[in-house]
């Protein structure tokens, strides 16, 4: 079985470990996520959780990143703090992310299993949201 560590994005990995080292702060801030957006910039962000449904770091970084003037995302990692290593993402990011980025590769696994899947992939039989907007064709 080859393996395809050495085709995910190490920065971008080390990016978001390096956050989540460094950031993340009591329970409020407990994951980190970063992207390689089209241009080839990093951008990063960190969760915000609260009882009432505060934002996965994954959606906190689409916001961050439009804040940057980032709007194409290709490759996105969220990593955990006290060196939980990558963690997928949930099911309601894996929605917003195909919504927002059809094309955007999630790195997900561990070790030597560590890839970089179509975000389409995590979601099998998706909704997809824009096709179901009275003026979609
Ligand atoms: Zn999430």
């Amino acid at each position: 079985m080859a393996t395809h560590a050495q085709s995910v994005d190490q920065e971008l990995i080390e990016a978001a470990a390096h956050v989540a080292r460094t950031r993340c702060r009591g329970d409020n801030h407990t994951m980190a996520a970063a992207a390689r957006a089209a241009d080839g910039r990093i951008v990063t962000a960190v969760n915000a959780y609260h009882f009432t449904g505060g934002p996965c770091a994954e959606l906190v970084l689409i916001g961050a990143a439009a804040g940057q003037g980032v709007y194409e995302l290709d490759t996105i990692v969220a990593v955990g703090d006290r060196e939980r290593g990558v963690v997928p993402p949930c099911g309601r990011c894996r929605q917003v992310l195909l919504d927002y980025f059809p094309a955007l590769k999630v790195i997900v696994g561990a070790g030597d299993r560590l890839r970089a899947v179509p975000v389409a992939e995590l979601l099998p039989e998706s909704y997809v949201w824009a096709d179901h907007q009275l003026d979609a064709e």
